[in-house]
């Protein structure tokens, strides 16, 4: 696993660490152990082969002396990486400032990485590790942690993954800091293990599994350096105070606990890498689910969360009041926050203002009053009364076009649905003309459609209408307690109907 910089210079190794002292044994990594009984010039450039992580292992060590780019060396446009006022500035077109030490060549692999961070308006920008230096180009080897509160992407291509994120693997679809602020970011690897904080909140804590999923493109951990990135000449972002404490090369954190590479987290890891937005819309803190443990699962599974409340008269959040005390319980966490508005009437119930703070609200239309002026709710067998269906599924469709025409929603969640008494038949009610309905409401007022895990509903027959009208599409599951899946239906249903990027709903949080 140690990758090879036996020809570093003897001089090199002394200037890379000085003093020189007989390690440790106990901090040796393993295939170390043996070394105390060969030469010493053996032992001490096996020792430095892993960039002085046996006798620097717990000690921070600054990797930029805040006058000089020492130590850095700065791949095909050198101008776009500058020193000033204590910081490193990268701005101009497509550069790289890899770390190589005063040897040429340092290389760690498990270590802590922290530096304070800020991001000018539009930039996009990233840090590096476990990567080698390389002329031009996007560097090949090694992950990056990205930077990007606004970069809105070049050409066809939108970027969605915003700061905090491990790039193509690990997605982070709402910044979790401001432009022009400076943040920390701590980057820790340990062993199969990547942590990434923000401001000291995880936002990322990734398992790398034993063997690469899907076509083995992706990064690998192994060993090497840091680079910072100068983007393009539009994104201008600052660092300083950078330093790294290395850690010792044997520990295996994260073997015991690898993912189980199924077909689903396969297909996750390969939306993630395309820049999907691999995101599940509908998540309630339910049951005995915690905001704690909702992040944790979206850790482990890789998709991101939307946390929604209920609100509405005789919900969880009645009033204006009960908004900005959920929103506040979760200012800063890297999850969407969203509105499940209920009833009808919470049009009226809440201000437009209080309503804007979500990142997206939605709905669905499994409560009406019915043409006899019967309050129903759908998943209430004793509410459901259906005496002509035919009838019935007209009366439903007319009530859902009026929640998509006339609430401002962003999403009309449980598509679809129908009671418990009728649900055998929904091919047959579901017919070509009443889902045309449903969907051209929807693509009139610019309403996405959910794909619900939990109902596995609408059907495929549903779906791939919807995208030939150009509807677009939001996973979500609705779960009802803490046992919820990883969108099993929704990703069945993106295979069946051949959904891609294009299909799929993103907020505006842009206002
Ligand atoms: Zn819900």
């Amino acid at each position: 696993m140690i990758t090879a910089t036996l020809c570093l210079k003897f001089t090199e190794v002394m200037a890379l660490c000085p003093p020189v002292y007989l390690p440790d044994p106990s901090l040796m990594s393993t295939e170390g152990k043996p070394l105390m009984k060969r030469s010493v010039v053996l032992l001490l450039i096996t020792m430095f082969s892993v960039g002085c992580a046996p006798k620097d292992a717990g000690q921070w060590i600054p990797l930029f002396d805040g006058h000089s780019l020492a130590g850095w060396k700065v791949s095909e446009h050198p101008n776009s990486v500058r020193v000033i006022d204590g910081m490193i500035v990268v701005e101009g077109p497509r550069a790289h400032a890899f770390y190589v030490g005063d040897s040429g060549s340092a290389t760690f692999r498990n270590f802590e990485l922290q530096a304070e961070v800020m991001a000018s308006p539009g930039a996009n920008s990233g840090i590096f590790f476990h990567t080698a230096y390389q002329e031009e180009g996007w560097p090949e080897k090694g992950y990056e942690v990205q930077i990007n509160n606004t970069h809105k992407g070049d050409g066809d291509y939108r970027e969605l993954k915003k700061t905090g994120s491990l790039y193509g693997i690990r997605s982070l679809f709402k910044a979790p800091v401001k432009d022009d602020e400076w943040f920390s970011l701590h980057i820790i690897v340990r062993g199969q293990r990547v942590v990434v904080q923000v401001n000291g909140m995880t936002v990322v804590d990734y398992i790398e599994p034993e063997a690469p999923v899907g076509d083995d493109s992706g990064p690998r951990l192994s060993s090497g350096t840091f680079a910072l990135q100068a983007h393009d000449p539009g994104s201008k972002v600052f660092f300083r105070d950078i330093k790294v404490k290395p850690l010792p090369d044997d520990i295996d954190e994260g073997t015991d606990e690898q993912p189980v590479v199924d077909h689903y987290y396969a297909l996750i890891s390969r939306l993630n890498s395309q820049n999907f937005p691999m995101i599940d819309y509908h998540v309630h803190l339910k049951g005995t689910l915690t905001l704690e443990d909702a992040l944790a699962k979206s850790r482990r599974s890789g998709i991101y969360y939307g946390i929604a409340v209920n609100c509405g008269i005789g919900f969880p959040v009645n009033s204006d009041e009960g908004i900005y005390e959920f929103l506040e319980s979760m200012e800063g966490q890297p999850v969407f926050v969203a509105m499940q508005a209920e009833g009808r009437e919470w049009v009226n119930t809440f201000s437009r203002e209080a309503i804007a703070q979500f990142d997206y609200v939605f709905s669905d239309a499994l409560t009406f009053t019915d043409d006899n002026g019967k309050r129903t709710r759908l998943w209430i067998k004793e509410d459901v009364d259906v005496q002509d269906k035919q009838a019935f599924m007209d009366m439903y469709v007319d009530r859902i076009q009026s929640v998509i025409n006339d609430e401002p929603i962003d999403i009309f969640v449980n598509p679809t649905f129908l009671p418990e008494v009728i649900e055998d038949e929904y091919d047959a009610l579901w017919t070509e003309e009443r889902m045309l309905k449903v969907i051209d409401a929807a693509v009139a007022n610019q309403v996405a459609i959910e794909i619900n895990a939990r109902y596995r509903i609408p059907s495929a027959t549903f779906i791939k209408l919807g995208k030939t009208r150009g509807v677009k599409f939001a996973f979500g599951t609705n779960n009802g307690d803490e046992n919820f899946g990883n969108l099993e239906y929704c990703l069945d249903m993106l295979e069946e109907c051949g959904l891609t990027n294009e299909d799929m709903f993103i907020p505006n949080l842009d206002g």
